[in-house]
């Protein structure tokens, strides 16, 4: 089930304020939002919000159908907002906001992390010289291991490195990975890991949590070669994927050390498949789950990506002058209500006066797109649980959006992200157009070709560019 979280109440009123087009449109998403909150919320849970707020389910239904809500009413949803948070336990009802994303380790939270840090680039020291050929072998394949090896060994430099640099290793704060199902955000500068690692680092055993995550986390942090998440271990297509995809791809080097760790050989099963799922579909069905599989991983990623640059662009507005339609666009395809404001341009403060603006991005914004990545976590690899064959003959392309359609209804919880099933599977298409491993150039579409620094997304992808035309016309 999709985490919903929502806007801090003390952020409302700046979003959903006054009678332009944008207050509207972020008034109904705010809405939204919450009634797919309410429809996750554990049902007790539930009970006793609607009871200490005296309000009935038909109280709550019409505050949400309401067309523009007054004083009194905007004042319920707050409400309503406060008490869910109170009964969390788990801090995760509301989105923290434009607020720094990463926070440095304790004294005491460094040394553990630093004791499980040496034992884990030792082991990937270990395996990079040859002590533990069979299992790379296994893993990766006769005559590949030397390349697998390189990277056991760039990783554990990798590591060492970012232990040792001030920075280099940060908690998350957003929570990206209870809400995202992203282990850690790493790259060569920067490894950003969850609160539920460093607190586990205590735990030094080579098969437990903390221990394998770190490995998948230090092979993405290569300068040079790193790997990336184009499949994970949950994956269909993780058992028979080929060598190359193999190499490029982090949950490969964990599925070494796991079996060094568990010493088990043999070639593994994904978790949470069912064998019999393959044999009972259609050669059709099974390569157009793995193309959606493909789109669905591809748009979860772009998704992430644009979350953390239109969140930075909230922070530091000096940044991104030039960036205007690339915000647009991406407003556009995450649902945001920027794209609605009428004047989005960004400026950089001059020598002598004037000061870093852009236009307002509201936390509302924000936890807009963050709901949209909790979505797309929970249908991420799941297109190989959709048995049902399409009642009639499709080519590929809408044999692909048949099962893209099918994983919505499956696993978006039965929550509402947009007009229409038809319209969400269209954003996730766009999303997925937009990353390297689903378009036929082979690129990361959100910057620019030549020159990574500078925005990409100067129009729409498709389907959305088209769908979007026909809107206007
Ligand atoms: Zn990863």
């Amino acid at each position: 089930m999709p985490r919903i979280r929502l806007p801090d109440p003390k952020d409302i009123d700046e979003m959903i304020q006054g009678v332009s087009k944008r207050s509207e449109m972020a008034e109904r998403k705010l809405k939204t939002a919450i009634g797919n909150a309410l429809a996750t919320m554990d049902p007790a849970d539930k009970r006793t919000l609607t009871g200490d707020l005296r309000l009935t389910d038909l109280d709550i239904q019409n505050l949400l159908r309401r067309d523009r809500l007054d004083d009194p009413a905007r004042d319920r949803l707050k409400e309503i907002i406060a008490k869910m948070r109170e009964l969390d336990e788990s801090g995760l009802t509301v989105y923290p906001g434009a607020v720094q994303s990463h926070r440095e380790l304790s004294k005491t939270e460094r040394t553990a992390m630093a004791a499980l840090a040496a034992d884990v680039s030792a082991l990937m020291r270990d395996i990079a010289s040859g002590h533990h050929d069979p299992y790379v072998k296994n893993v990766f394949g006769d005559g590949f291991e030397d390349e697998a090896k390189k990277v056991f060994k760039g990783a554990a430099k990798a590591l060492d490195r970012l232990m040792k640099a001030s920075g280099g290793l940060v908690v998350d704060v957003m929570r990206k990975s209870d809400v995202w199902s992203c282990g850690g955000l790493t790259n060569s500068t920067r490894m950003a890991l969850p609160e539920s690692l460093v607190a586990a680092a205590g735990d030094r055993s080579r098969s437990g949590y903390a221990f394998l995550t770190l490995v998948h986390e230090s092979t993405h942090a290569l300068p040079k070669g790193g790997t990336t998440d184009v499949l994970y271990e949950h994956h269909e297509r993780f058992l028979n994927a080929n060598p190359q995809a193999k190499l490029a791809t982090a949950d490969y080097y964990k599925e070494v050390v796991r079996q060094i760790a568990t010493a088990a050989g043999r070639v593994f099963t994904p978790q949470d498949v069912d064998a019999h799922l393959s044999t009972t579909r259609s050669k059709d069905l099974m390569l157009a789950a793995e193309a959606a599989d493909k789109v669905l991983n591809g748009a979860w990623v772009s998704a992430i990506r644009i979350h953390d640059t239109i969140h930075s662009m909230a922070r530091a507005p000096g940044n991104f002058v030039g960036w205007e339609t690339w915000l647009r666009n991406a407003s556009r395809l995450m649902g945001t209500s920027v794209h609605r404001e009428p004047d989005i341009a960004f400026t950089k403060a001059g020598l002598m006066r004037g000061r870093n603006s852009g236009p307002p991005i509201h936390s509302g914004d924000l936890a807009v797109m963050d709901n949209k990545i909790a979505m797309l976590a929970a249908c991420n690899g799941k297109a190989k649980y959709v048995i049902k064959e399409p009642t009639v003959a499709l080519g590929p392309e809408d044999y692909v959006g048949y099962v893209l359609t099918e994983v919505l209804r499956m696993f978006g919880g039965g929550l509402k992200f947009s007009k229409s099933l038809d319209k969400d599977v269209i954003v996730v298409r766009s999303l997925g157009a937009l990353h390297e491993s689903v378009n036929s150039g082979r690129k990361n579409l959100l910057v620019d070709v030549g020159n990574a620094k500078k925005p990409g997304l100067a129009q729409l992808p498709e389907p959305m560019r088209s769908y979007d035309a026909l809107k206007r016309i």
